[in-house]
């Protein structure tokens, strides 16, 4: 690891262009979460960086087209067994990184990222084309589907490694190769990753690394003309600028973005499961997961059951420093996302909404060396407005709003009036009313009695402003590939 010259503590990352790993000209601080204090640096880089990054891709791609997507899977299953193999050290290097609990990093980030790779192998061996049946005007009809080329990749921070392999997986596992931008503050697993790529066996240029911000090394990728493709996971207004700069390209785009997910609660109910699975899919991982749940609406005859047992619950819920294996919350990604998440729960006191746990009621103790963290505890509020901003925008971090609801007509009306439509989520025993529900919901994701179940054969995206197109299995693979009709005249 490359050391910097005033700390020998702070490690600096490097590109991974052509199968090199490449210093930057210039970096950009990354810190620790659970500390507040920088301990890497981060490539700041730009169009030159991209533009070596594309070359290296484009003659990559016809060595890499032409592979078999047997031989192409058994590569991707050797990333997996790597993976799975440094688990430990992955996922020590998100917790740190992310601010994430060791826990999470453990259980979820890590194993889903070699996963990832497993999954894309094996489904990129059982897809079919179609073949016309019909002898039309003499001639034999059918399809093939080809990769499109070099495949710009843009991911988050909040699931670093979990989110940027479900897309270089598919994207390689289909024949095409990769430039892919982390996100500029959890950069250190991606490039952790690379040195593993090579040790695959993965061929040099196929999978490229830049690092940096999204307005300099983002924006250079979008608007690269020998992109044609941009899958894209982030915020809603950074998909807007991604869509504005693709359009004169007519770039391929699949945008994953924000959420502002209902959870309706009827009162048949069971509570027990409501209650523990509603708890976690509002404070999983700091609340930074765009299927997080963020409004609750309760049926009116178990409201004050539920608000009380809620907010238990949530207090039960341990936050700390991520490295502790029985913290379920570590801290929040940055000093700004913080004071953003901490600017949403004065809005609410402004407003006259109670406050009944977490920021500004209760207290969080640290370690001393972890005062500069950026810690937040779980916060409920009830009592505010569909209208007010705590209802229709997407806060992104530990925070949820509950309020009660009277009619099963009523509580789709106002779960759908966000312009969002990511997951959401029904609670009910009666069969009838949740088939009901979740037809009516405008969400690309219902889950019914459970949260965050994903079988990855299946679609993902939303609706609304959460996104254009779906990700996983079949929509993967027809979404990194083109598909071309031929004609046989006999
Ligand atoms: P963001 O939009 O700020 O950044 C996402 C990525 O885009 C980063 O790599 C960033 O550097 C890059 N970027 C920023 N500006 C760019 C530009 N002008 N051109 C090109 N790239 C640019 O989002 P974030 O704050 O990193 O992530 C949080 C958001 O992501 C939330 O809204 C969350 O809901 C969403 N998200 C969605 C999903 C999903 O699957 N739907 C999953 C995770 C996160």
């Amino acid at each position: 690891m490359p050391q910097t010259g005033e700390n020998k503590d702070i490690f600096m990352l490097e590109n991974y262009i052509g199968g090199k790993f490449i210093p930057c000209s210039a970096y950009i601080d990354s810190y620790d979460p659970s500390t507040g204090e920088v301990y890497c640096k981060v490539p700041d880089s730009g169009p030159k960086e991209v533009e070596a990054a594309v070359k290296a891709a484009k003659e990559a791609f016809p060595e890499w087209s032409a592979k078999s997507p047997a031989e192409r899977a058994q590569i991707l299953n050797k990333v997996a067994d790597l993976l799975e193999a440094r688990l430990e050290e992955f996922a020590q290097a998100e917790s740190k990184d992310q601010g994430k609990t060791i826990t999470f990093a453990h259980t979820v980030d890590i194993p889903r990222s070699a996963y990832n790779f497993r999954f894309f192998a094996s489904s990129g061996l059982h897809h079919t084309t179609e073949c016309s049946q019909m002898d039309h005007m003499g001639c034999v009809n059918y399809t093939v589907r080809c990769p499109v080329g070099v495949a710009g990749l843009i991911s988050p921070w909040n699931l670093p490694l979990y989110l940027l392999t479900w897309k270089i997986a598919p994207a390689i596992a289909t024949g095409n190769t990769v430039v892919a931008k982390p996100s500029e503050m959890t950069s250190v697993t991606a490039w952790m990753l690379c040195k593993l790529l090579k040790d695959a066996g993965v061929p040099d240029g196929v999978v490229n690394l830049v690092f940096g911000t999204g307005p300099r090394a983002g924006d250079a990728l979008v608007s690269h003309p020998d992109v044609p493709l941009v899958s894209f996971t982030g915020s809603t207004a950074t998909a807007r600028l991604i869509t504005e700069r693709s359009a004169p390209f007519c770039k391929k785009l699949s945008l994953e973005l924000g959420g502002k997910n209902p959870a309706i609660v009827f009162a048949d109910a069971n509570l027990d499961v409501c209650i523990s699975t509603t708890v976690r899919s509002s404070f999983s991982n700091q609340g930074e997961i765009c299927l997080c749940t963020s409004r609750i609406f309760v049926e009116r005859s178990i409201f004050s059951e539920f608000l009380e047992r809620f907010v238990a619950a949530a207090r039960q819920w341990k936050t700390g420093v991520p490295s502790d294996p029985k913290n379920q919350n570590g801290a929040l990604v940055s000093k700004e996302h913080l004071e953003k998440v901490r600017s949403y729960v004065a809005l609410a006191r402004a407003e006259g909404a109670q406050v009944h746990c977490g920021e500004g009621v209760d207290v969080l103790e640290v370690p001393d060396k972890n005062v500069g963290g950026y810690y937040m505890l779980p916060t409920v509020i009830s009592g505010m407005k569909d209208s007010s901003r705590l209802m229709q925008e997407e806060i992104f971090g530990p925070v949820t709003c509950v309020t009660p609801f009277d009619l099963e007509e009523e509580v789709i009306t106002r779960a759908n009036g966000v312009r969002y439509g990511l997951a959401a989520t029904v609670w009910s025993q009666d069969v009838g009313r949740v088939h009901r529900v979740a037809r009516r919901l405008e969400s690309g994701l219902v889950w019914t009695n459970c949260w965050m179940v994903r079988d990855l054969n299946l679609p993902f995206g939303g609706m609304k402003n959460s996104g254009v197109g779906r990700e996983g299995g079949k929509d993967s693979y027809h979404f990194f590939t083109e598909v071309k009709c031929i004609t046989i005249k006999h």
